[in-house]
């Protein structure tokens, strides 16, 4: 079977074999990778010398308790599916990234994080349990009570410990799920560092878009968009169905700097000079994006890099600065660039990508070698930072930029199923020790 399941990058596209779990559980050759719903941006969810096993199909929700709000779903289930079946009971989830076409199983895989990481950390810590496949065909129950090893591997663990068939979540009861924001623009960079310790103090949520392009005195400028959810926000509709779909890819990167700069003005111009409260719909704040489909396609046939990172916080304004400079001096503009605190709530997760700090998260399309440069000299001012890059926003970090962000890969390593293996782990960890365990099942050839 060969399908298209691209990454949301769409850096690289090509059709991609797929193969059914009774062939990862049986004595069929080669290696396997669990494939969500794609919203990873880059190879993370691919293993192009080997096969796919796709989560969606057939995926449903099989129990929700309205008095304990504890959810149980299969892996391959969307989070937008488990958002309508709980709102009418006044449940939210206690963590939802940036965009819930999100599986179950791929939510966890990554220990995504929203925008209230500083209250509640990642989605790991809303798992109960979860049953976990292996290819040798044995079914383990893990919790933080039963195989917690393996429990913290896979949260975070990119899908190499085997597949998660169903899991257990905790919901957060919500007086609604629309959320009271308070927003305002900032002139500079130092106008959010200023307010965000005050701010994340008294809010559940929190988050910053930046102009990337203001330069000078204006640089780093933005709106802080802060939240909770509302006591007397109403009831909490369901999204309506897209308004706006991008159906193909335009020849060229329609998000150039001549239409950025224009919408960035437009944008920040738009929002309050003082703070303004407001009730505004549940969607539009978590997932404004989910609202155009196929905006990913705007970047035209080359795609998008979506860049990542985390850094300390002592010196997150001075790090901050250097990288929004540096894309400027490379002449590439960014057309989300989002900030946020990382709070210092452990995770689960062995491999989980937050750490205490601020994480800012840049987007470019992808214009070759040119671009590429770039983002190497973002990552060597972020690991000079001591900082981190996010492995499922990434396609090209180097390995050495991996170990830096992730000094104790090893352990995972030892964790991973023989059977599984993701082009992102080919070559980051793969190269840093080619003679590590066998890339698949041993009679099998790559
Ligand atoms: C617009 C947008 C906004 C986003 N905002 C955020 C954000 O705010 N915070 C954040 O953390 N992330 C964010 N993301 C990234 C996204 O949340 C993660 O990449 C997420 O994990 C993707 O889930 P998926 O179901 O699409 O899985 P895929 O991308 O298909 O796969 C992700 C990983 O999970 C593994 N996997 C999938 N299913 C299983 C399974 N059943 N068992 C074991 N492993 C499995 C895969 O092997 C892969 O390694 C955003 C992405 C987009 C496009």
């Amino acid at each position: 079977m060969s399908v298209r399941f691209d990454s949301w990058g769409r850096v690289s596209r090509k059709p991609r074999a797929a193969a059914d779990v009774a062939d990862f559980r049986g004595t069929a050759p080669g290696s396997f990778l669990p494939f969500g719903n794609g919203r990873s941006y880059g190879d993370s969810c691919h293993n192009d010398q080997g096969r796919l096993l796709p989560m969606r199909p057939g995926a449903a929700i099989s129990a929700f308790d309205p008095d304990t709000g504890l959810l149980t779903a299969d892996a391959g289930v969307l989070l937008s599916e488990i958002l309508a079946t709980v709102m009418p009971y006044g449940y939210f989830l206690e963590v939802t990234p940036g965009t819930a076409q999100v599986t179950l199983g791929g939510a966890i895989a990554n220990d995504v994080h929203g925008k209230n990481h500083h209250r509640r950390g990642t989605f790991g810590r809303s798992v109960v349990m979860f049953s976990l496949l292996g290819s040798d065909g044995v079914r383990k129950s893990c919790s933080p009570q039963s195989n917690a090893q393996l429990f913290n591997a896979t949260i975070g663990g990119m899908g190499l410990t085997g597949i998660i068939e169903q899991a257990t979540i905790r919901l957060m009861r919500v007086p609604s799920a629309n959320v009271r924001q308070t927003a305002f623009r900032f002139s500079g960079i130092d106008g959010y560092f200023d307010a965000i310790d005050a701010i994340d103090a008294s809010h559940e949520y929190s988050v910053a878009w930046i102009d990337q392009l203001a330069r000078g005195g204006k640089l780093g400028r933005g709106v802080l968009m802060a939240g909770d959810h509302a006591e007397d926000g109403g009831p909490a509709r369901p999204p309506s169905a897209p308004r706006l779909s991008v159906p193909f890819s335009p020849p060229l990167n329609l998000l150039n700097r001549l239409t950025l700069t224009a919408f960035n003005e437009m944008y920040y111009r738009r929002a309050p000079a003082q703070p303004l409260t407001g009730i505004v719909p549940w969607s539009s704040y978590f997932h404004p994006l989910d609202a155009i489909t196929g905006w990913n396609r705007l970047y035209g046939p080359r795609g998008l890099f979506q860049h990542q990172s985390v850094y300390p916080s002592q010196n997150a304004r001075e790090t901050t600065v250097a990288l929004i400079e540096c894309a400027q001096r490379h002449g590439a503009s960014s057309f989300l660039t989002v900030l946020k605190r990382f709070g210092d709530v452990p995770s689960p997760g062995l491999m989980s990508f937050p750490r205490p700090g601020f994480t800012l998260t840049l987007d470019f399309a992808n214009s070759g070698e040119r671009t590429l440069k770039m983002l190497d000299a973002l990552d060597e001012i972020v690991m000079a930072a001591g900082g981190a890059l996010n492995p499922y926003k990434d396609q090209r970090m180097s390995a050495a930029m991996f170990e830096a962000s992730f000094p104790h890969w090893r352990q995972m390593e030892a964790m991973r199923d023989p059977a599984v293996l993701s082009d992102f782990w080919r070559r980051t960890a793969m190269v840093l020790e080619p003679a590590q365990r066998g890339a698949n099942r041993p009679s099998a050839a790559e």
